[in-house]
């Protein structure tokens, strides 16, 4: 059976990262999580205080950088190693979420991250999600899906997703954060997220994750037989 490479991009928390794993395990592909790329680099350049706005202390400090995915088997995915420290949970705080825009905006960061992306997609059998997956690290891929949903719904799952970890965060912070990533990331000069031409999209608004995946899955059995 050929192998392909599925590329998942769209705003903040609209359910990317649950469809990408739950396709990767229904098709025995690699899931690879871009954005948690980006916010190792930005807990490192956090914990460093290197300034992000200054392309040569940037060229410097991602000398010093090397990231790894680790396969966790009591989630089932993989786990982000920061200079080989499992940083998974330290990645999804706040603290980092109201910085990653900014740092990934960065020229220096992006084709760091982008570089490493594409050596994972060389033999394919891998589901990426991401902002610009689709249009700059895979533009030949075989399935690309652009998902959405609405404003409202994606702060809401955040908040809840958010709660469980920090529940003295607020929904109005939730809200804040979202929208203040969506607009770094849509307007960057350095591939901006949007849709690829040759992307489907996804609303699931009213789809339930099964339903979601039932849609994607299926997509994708189309696109592998087609091959
Ligand atoms: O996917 P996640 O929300 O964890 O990504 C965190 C941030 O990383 C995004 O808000 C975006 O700024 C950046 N990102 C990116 N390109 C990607 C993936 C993530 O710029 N391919």
């Amino acid at each position: 059976m050929k192998k392909i490479i599925i590329t998942l991009d769209g705003f903040s928390s609209c359910g990317k990262s649950t469809l990408a794993k739950q396709l990767a395990r229904e098709l025995n592909y690699v899931f690879i999580d871009s954005g948690a790329m980006y916010r190792a680099i930005t807990l490192y350049f956090l914990r460093n205080r290197v300034d992000w706005n200054q392309d040569d202390a940037v060229q410097r400090a991602l000398q010093d950088i090397s990231l790894d995915f680790d396969y966790n088997d009591a989630t089932g995915t993989s786990d982000m190693l920061l200079n080989d420290e499992n940083v998974e949970l330290l990645i999804r705080d706040m603290l980092v979420s109201e910085h990653v825009s900014e740092v990934a905006a960065n020229k220096w960061v992006r084709e760091f991250a982008v570089a490493q992306q594409q050596k994972m997609g060389e033999k394919k059998g891998i589901v990426m999600d991401g902002r610009d997956i689709g249009t700059t690290v895979f533009p030949n891929a075989e399935l690309k899906i652009f998902v959405t949903a609405d404003p409202a719904v994606r702060v809401e799952r955040r908040y809840k997703e958010m709660f469980e970890k920090n529940p003295k965060i607020t929904i109005e912070e939730v809200k804040d954060n979202l929208e203040m990533r969506d607009y770094i990331d849509s307007n960057r000069e350095f591939s901006p997220l949007r849709k690829a031409d040759d992307a489907v999209i996804l609303d699931n608004t009213n789809l339930t994750r099964e339903e979601q995946l039932a849609v994607a899955l299926r997509w994708a059995r189309d696109r592998i037989a087609s091959l």
